[in-house]
């Protein structure tokens, strides 16, 4: 585990960055990193891995990954102290070169090479013990981070189908090694302990620094095919569910819609109010944020339901969950029934077919749908009510 120490809990900062030319985006990292505490714990010789989000082999412009541009940026900042830097994910799917190579060629994250940085080569993992966890007490770790001896958690602004959002706590479930992940998807069906599990894994890692690169974000079908949107904003911090806050306010979601959010709150790891934040979100704030549709999470289960709260709220839930449906894009190549972790899709004359009665509304087949053509859609009473 990394130690984070003094900086804990302190407001996260939003600096302006219209675009991702490389003066701009360095003095952007520069104010909002200094603003948040600046880099001198970084000392010559240490190891620092920079978490990114690699979700897809996707080209910077579709908005689905961190952008090279700042990740390089970064990567000179830590170099110029001495600091030996490494950058990598893991996402979905077999953790091993090929498949990584292809995501950082396409990612454009080649770039960060060139700033001295080193793409990860390591696709180990080591079963790590956690007995604080709430909802894992151990898990699969991925031995490139676990070697660090800091760890930089750069996320990417977008839209997500199972928890509302993605930005810095959910980008650390790239911690698990990908195949794994169906297996933690598949334990953690209901979303609250899901996001139990997604808090306890920030506990455990204690990045040192957040940073989200905010500059184009994704709305509509995120986290990996929606749809690019201007915000020109990098966001740096050093407590991960206070900079997501600052997330939610600028794209407009109700905290109680993100359940991560609100299994920290559970936890006491923040606040219930946050007036700082909303004010600094105040002027930059979408009105319009187009969601993935996945809007009923909050109706989920938590372990302080009891009688009839329970009852009623498994009855919303029901009433609002939210489902995956192929469309026609659908080109039956198969790659959703091979990552859903409920074995819940079969394809049938070409086409995906979802067994309703297996699917945990995960949204995994969602996220990675090559041609975009699984979407979440929206229950008949959350479109009536206009959720
Ligand atoms: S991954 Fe997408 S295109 Fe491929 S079968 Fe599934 S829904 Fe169809
Ligand atoms: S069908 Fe999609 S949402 Fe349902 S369990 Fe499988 S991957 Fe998850």
């Amino acid at each position: 585990m990394n130690e984070r120490t003094e900086n804990d809990r302190t407001a996260p900062v939003l600096v302006p960055c219209a675009d991702y030319a490389p003066e701009t985006v360095r003095r952007a990292l520069e104010e909002a990193i200094g603003a948040a505490g600046g880099l001198d714990w970084v000392k010559p010789g240490m190891r620092v891995g920079i978490k990114l989000n690699l979700c897809a082999a996707k080209k910077p412009e579709a908005a689905a990954t961190t952008h090279p541009v700042p990740a390089a940026e970064l990567t000179r900042m830590l170099k110029e102290r001495g600091a030996e830097v490494v950058l990598g994910d893991s996402p979905g799917g077999p953790f091993v070169a090929p498949l990584m190579h292809r995501s950082y060629e396409a990612t454009g994250l080649r770039l960060c090479e060139a700033a001295g940085g080193t793409l990860n080569e390591d696709f180990g993992y080591t079963e790590v013990d956690f007995p604080e966890g709430r909802s894992i007490r151990s898990f699969a770790y991925v031995d490139w981070l676990r070697s660090c001896d800091a760890v930089i958690n750069f996320c990417k602004l977008k839209s997500h189908g199972m928890m509302g959002m993605t930005a810095a706590v959910k980008n650390l479930y790239g911690v698990i090694p990908g195949t794994y992940k169906s297996e933690y998807h598949y334990r953690h069906e209901d979303p609250m302990n899901f996001a139990d599990m997604l808090v306890d894994l920030n506990e455990y890692v204690k990045p040192r620094l957040c940073l989200c690169d905010a500059v184009e974000i994704m709305e509509g079908n995120g986290p990996t095919m929606g749809t690019p949107r201007h915000l020109g904003l990098l966001l740096a911090g050093t407590d991960p569910y206070r900079l997501d806050r600052l997330g939610a306010a600028l794209l407009g979601i109700r905290e109680r819609e993100i359940p991560y959010l609100e299994a920290a709150k559970r936890r006491g790891l923040l606040s219930a109010a946050d007036p700082e934040i909303a004010g600094m979100a105040a002027p930059w704030a979408l009105r319009d944020f187009q969601r993935s549709g996945a809007t009923a999470s909050w109706f989920a289960q938590s372990e302080e339901d009891r009688g009839l709260r329970k009852i009623v709220k498994r009855s919303m839930y029901v009433l609002f969950r939210s489902r995956p449906a192929p469309d026609r894009d659908c080109v039956g190549c198969g790659k959703c029934a091979a990552d859903c972790p409920a074995k819940a899709i079969t394809i049938v004359k070409g086409k995906a077919r979802i067994d309703r009665s297996k699917c945990i509304r995960c949204f995994c087949c969602q996220e990675f749908c090559p041609t975009g053509a699984m979407k979440v859609r929206r229950s008949f009473v959350a479109k009536l009510t206009g959720r």
